[in-house]
């Protein structure tokens, strides 16, 4: 018989890439699914296979919800916080799978990344464990890139620094950025063609639009056309944000470490609007050719690629609008560092929205329904 599968938050950012995903692998002939919403429940669902699901369900109905063998929900913390321990209070018993970080801090919750932890997942599955959560963004991507260097206990520590997109805040934040854009190229639309405005003048318009009062800045509260945000989540100890602490935290519980390998980040959002990018500094416990770095990187996973530390392979293969909608994991800039033989820097830029989030859900599911 196939089974019931709850789908929350499938409108948002992450949800509608994992619809697109599931869409592509034909994954919803595997099962029943339900749509769920917490705001437009009544109205029309998504057409798939030319069905249309109508009538939502309310993600709130804790009746509705309870008849489901599995629950997958993109729909962020709070509404885990405030379905996920109704649910498990009276009994239900079913799967949990979720994008949002609430329960990733939880023994009894894994954080799932199949190509890098996959016989810890099978082995969690056979234990009785029911509540599987995608890591952070920025983790799972980095594990994606470093894997090989992880899985053979490389890598003594890393210094990470991010450049974020807009769509790793969500749906509105992308919109508040087009938004942005707009507006900028609105104010200087007609000094762009007229040779007798000043390269001066123009950045001045822009610099005043920036500043104004109707810029609009509702959700990231501060202008991200032509800037940035070097800070991404709420404040933790040591003046680190919370994006920054989960690089630590996520890594090492994904990779089940015996020794926690020390990992810490400054995390920026920029003005890209999808693919997260983050340079590394890594120190190794061996000092490595970096042909030999670069093989042991290519050989982990089919998704990571080599990219060759050349300007024009660069600029081709190692940028978000190259990487954007594929789940294509390059890494390059590999090179040895001044400060010592083994000292490496890397950069690798990933789709935060498919490796990032919504592919290890998929993958989760799709196990989940074979079982
Ligand atoms: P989001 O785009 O803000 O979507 C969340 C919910 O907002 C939707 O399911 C929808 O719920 C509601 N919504 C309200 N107005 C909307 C609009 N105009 N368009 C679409 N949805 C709208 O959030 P998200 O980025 O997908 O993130 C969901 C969870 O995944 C969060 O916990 C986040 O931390 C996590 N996550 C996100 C990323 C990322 O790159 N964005 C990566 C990893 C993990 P209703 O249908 O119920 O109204």
């Amino acid at each position: 018989m196939l089974k019931s599968v709850g789908l929350v938050g499938w409108r948002g950012m992450v949800g509608s890439v994992l619809i697109q995903r599931m869409k592509e692998e034909n994954d919803f002939l595997n099962f029943h699914p339900y749509f769920f919403s917490t705001s437009q429940f009544g109205s029309n669902g998504p057409l798939i296979n030319n069905i249309l699901y109508k009538n939502l369900k309310n993600a709130y109905d804790i009746d509705f919800l309870k008849e489901m063998d599995i629950i997958l929900t993109c729909q962020g913390g709070n509404y885990t916080k405030d379905v996920y321990f109704k649910l498990r209070s009276i009994g239900w018993n079913g799967y949990w799978i979720d994008a949002a970080s609430t329960l990733r801090i939880h023994n009894d919750a894994i954080i799932i990344l199949d190509p890098v932890n996959n016989e810890f997942i099978i082995n969690s599955i056979n234990n009785g464990i029911k509540t599987f959560v995608g890591g952070n963004c920025t983790v799972s991507l980095m594990l994606m890139s470093l894997a090989g260097l992880f899985q053979n206990e490389l890598i003594e520590w890393i210094s990470v620094s991010t450049y974020q997109s807009a769509s790793g805040a969500g749906a509105q934040y992308i919109k508040e950025l087009l938004k942005q854009m707009g507006k900028l190229y609105n104010v200087v639309s007609d000094s762009l063609y007229n040779d007798s405005f000043s390269i001066l003048d123009i950045l001045n318009q822009v610099t005043n639009s920036i500043h104004s009062k109707n810029f609009p800045i509702d959700y990231f509260s501060v202008p991200l056309a032509s800037s940035l945000i070097p800070w991404i989540d709420s404040k933790m100890e040591h003046g680190q944000t919370r994006e920054e602490w989960k690089g630590e935290f996520e890594t090492n519980k994904i990779l089940q470490s015996r020794n926690p390998i020390l990992i810490d980040s400054l995390c920026v959002r920029i003005s890209s609007l999808r693919c997260h990018s983050q340079a590394f500094t890594i120190k190794l416990k061996k000092n490595l050719s970096i042909q030999n770095i670069e093989e042991i990187i290519k050989n982990h996973n089919i998704w990571v690629n080599v990219i060759p530390n050349t300007k024009q392979d660069t600029l081709l293969k190692l940028t978000p609008s190259a990487v954007t909608n594929t789940l294509n994991i390059p890494i390059g800039r590999i090179k040895k560092l001044s400060i010592g033989n083994k000292y490496i820097s890397a950069f690798t830029v990933g789709d935060q929205l498919l490796w990032g989030a919504a592919e290890p859900l998929r993958r989760m599911l799709n196990l989940l329904i074979n079982l």
